[in-house]
């Protein structure tokens, strides 16, 4: 960890898929927090030009790219989650990435003086490698249920696809553990933001 990393506050963000974690993102940029997004960098790293496609083309082959040469996600999901070695290729070549991707835009998030940094990161305690990197934890936590109904309206997926991602991510119990605070979503938008505004309160007066 760099000088400048230790002297501002960096908070870790995490939930399930569908929990609100973008949700509860807006409303701490709304409070001045700069916000660091693993997954819009994973995306960047994956889209058409993205640094990871040479290595992703060369090691699955360019059946797994669309048109402009930016990853075929939908395909590339299915494929890793039946076969698991293939998810641990893809994760050598493009986290090293992200994370390069990451410090970068702390960089620049720094540029803008916030009182601290979000960086929200789903996948947070599945990685353990992330933990120790963040002065505090906050997990937006819902029902499974919740979870499942959100993504159906977001997402053009099925219910068993949702119901897959959800297993395979850290159950929900283990991931309250790790909380430093935990924001409740099965409530309304208004609800959430309150929390948000609660914990901004608490994360400035550190
Ligand atoms: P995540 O980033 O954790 O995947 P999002 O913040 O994108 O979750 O929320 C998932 C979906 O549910 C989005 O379409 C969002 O607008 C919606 N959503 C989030 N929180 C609420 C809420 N409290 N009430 C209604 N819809 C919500």
């Amino acid at each position: 960890m760099s000088e400048t990393t230790k002297q501002i506050t960096t908070i870790g963000l995490t939930g399930g898929i569908g929990s609100g974690k973008s949700s509860a993102a807006k409303e701490f940029h709304r409070l001045g927090a700069q916000i660091i997004d693993s997954d819009a960098l994973a995306h960047q790293v994956t889209c058409s030009g993205g640094v990871a496609m040479p290595a992703i083309e060369a090691a699955f082959g360019k059946d797994f790219l669309m048109e402009d040469g930016s990853l075929n996600r939908p395909k590339m999901r299915e494929y890793v989650f039946n076969h698991r070695p293939a998810l641990t290729i893809l994760e050598s070549i493009t986290h090293p990435l992200i994370q390069e991707a990451s410090y970068a835009a702390f960089q620049v998030a720094l540029k803008q003086d916030p009182p601290y940094i979000i960086f929200m990161i789903p996948l947070l305690f599945e990685s353990n490698k992330w933990q120790d990197r963040f002065k505090k934890i906050v997990v937006i936590d819902c029902t499974v249920e919740t979870q499942i109904q959100r993504v159906l309206i977001r997402n053009n997926l099925q219910r068993d696809q949702v119901e897959k991602i959800i297993a395979a991510q850290i159950s929900r119990e283990d991931r309250l553990k790790n909380a430093d605070y935990i924001i409740n979503n099965d409530g309304l938008l208004t609800d959430l933001n309150k929390q948000v505004i609660d914990i901004h309160q608490k994360i400035i007066s550190l």
